[in-house]
């Protein structure tokens, strides 16, 4: 292969051997090159639709909360290559994994106490649930091993993750029959600041009593689920949860790999609440975006409850558990966000965002157009062309992956509001055009 490739040579090979997400082989889309990105800017190895850098509206993935190539993280990451990029974790131990998660568990709800890092947002959710239903065989209630979420949900793409989303409709409808037969409560009634809707909240309760013998843990995204279909909910149910999960013997998990680190507009979207889960999950935004770690968090209770069992130990211990380079960016990432006033730059780009997309509720097409936190949302009433609608971003100078029928953006906090909107003309652009 010739030293460099050029964009051409990139995309043929890329389409020739390179699997995307959600996507088919050889792949059918063209993906854009990035040659660079720093900032709030994805720089592309070629013009296109006439433009060579484009802000990217989505943080890839929720998770480039402080934009790219940022000094601090760049030195967090190179002091930390210069020492060893990664050691086994099993037996041995480091000052980067034992500061990440001592912060962890500093800010996080109060009787979070034992974390366990891993790879990825899949991974702390499989790692999570294996947390509960081993908490309970080891309290000699085996039978307990069953989890109940509201619908509507996303939890990731491994088995147990897939097993809890949403299960029509969703991303793994094809796999109905084969996974894991999980207890399913209706959608979240919509609405952050809805009044809680007395029906629904009785179906939960009842729901969680009726299966409590076989219930493990009840798993749910709170306050927003994100790619189950970007919705929000009141924290009201969330505390409904707390109380009929500790009345009935069940554990909570909060799945809080999206919502993390200030994007709902509190550190963790428990805090809407003021609930605290039995486990919790956190990953993307973990590492500002840098690196792939995740990290699945629990009480006293439920690592004594494992540790006194038959079976004393958690079996689960992934090669690359506790990565140092990831963990020394992770912790740096933490710091630099609890070093700013983010409650604020959060506020600021919500504001943005509402002012931007208002004009988007006036388009034919769209259903609702929502904000919460740093989140903007704008749900059409018929599937987007994706294609047609990333295009329409893209000339606006903007990065966009809208998905089923939404055009979305969770900008880095680091956006300036004349970026800010931008993306809200991109979005408004791609809703009129997807
Ligand atoms: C992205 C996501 C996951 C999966 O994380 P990966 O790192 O992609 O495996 C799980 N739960 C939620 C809520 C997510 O948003």
């Amino acid at each position: 292969m010739p030293e460099s490739l050029s964009p051409a040579e990139l995309r043929c090979l890329d389409r020739a051997h390179v699997w995307h997400p959600y996507g088919p082989m050889p792949g059918r889309q063209e993906p854009l090159v990035v040659e660079s990105a720093s900032g709030v800017r994805l720089k592309l190895a070629e013009p296109a639709h006439g433009q060579l850098e484009l802000v990217d509206g989505m943080s890839s993935w929720w998770s480039a909360v402080h934009g790219y190539n940022h000094p601090v993280l760049n030195e967090a990451a190179r002091g930390q290559l210069d020492r060893m990029s990664h050691v086994m974790f099993g037996g041995l131990t480091h000052e980067p994994a034992v500061r990440l998660a001592t912060r962890l568990v500093g800010i996080t709800p109060e009787p979070l106490r034992h974390v366990f890092l891993s790879d990825s947002g899949s991974v702390s959710v499989e790692v999570a649930v294996k947390m509960c239903l081993q908490y309970w065989r080891s309290a000699g209630r085996p039978a307990k091993q069953r989890l109940l979420t509201w619908r509507g949900g996303y939890h990731g793409d491994t088995w147990q993750p897939m097993s809890v989303c949403d299960p029509e409709g969703g991303m793994h409808e094809l796999w109905s029959g084969v996974l894991p037969r999980q207890i399913f409560a209706d959608e979240p009634p919509a609405g952050f600041d809805a009044e809680p809707d007395a029906a629904y909240v009785r179906h939960l309760r009842e729901l969680i009593a009726e299966h409590a013998d076989r219930l493990a843990a009840v798993i749910v995204e709170p306050v927003v689920q994100g790619a189950g279909g970007m919705r929000f909910h009141s924290p009201a149910y969330l505390r409904v949860l707390r109380e009929a999960c500790d009345e009935h013997d069940v554990l909570l998990i909060l799945d809080e790999i999206a919502t993390g680190f200030g994007r709902t507009g509190k550190l963790f979207a428990a805090g809407h609440a003021g609930i605290s889960p039995d486990v919790m999950c956190v990953g993307k935004a973990l590492t500002g975006g840098y690196l792939t770690m995740a990290a699945t968090l629990c009480t006293s209770r439920v690592a004594e409850g494992i540790s006194h069992g038959e079976v004393p130990v958690l079996a689960h211990g992934p090669t690359f558990m506790g990565n140092p380079l990831a963990a020394a960016v992770a912790c740096a990432s933490v710091d630099l966000l609890l070093g700013q006033d983010w409650e604020q730059e959060v506020k600021r780009i919500g504001t943005g965002l509402r002012e931007g997309l208002a004009p988007a509720t006036e388009l034919p097409g769209v259903r609702d157009v929502r904000v919460l936190g740093a989140i903007g949302v704008v749900q059409l009433d018929h599937e987007v062309d994706m294609t047609a609608a990333t295009r329409a971003a893209v000339r606006e100078g903007v990065w966009l992956r809208p998905f089923r029928d939404l055009v979305y953006t969770m900008p880095p906090y680091v956006t300036g509001d004349e970026d800010v909107a931008r993306i809200c003309r991109a979005v408004c652009a791609a809703a009129r055009e997807g």
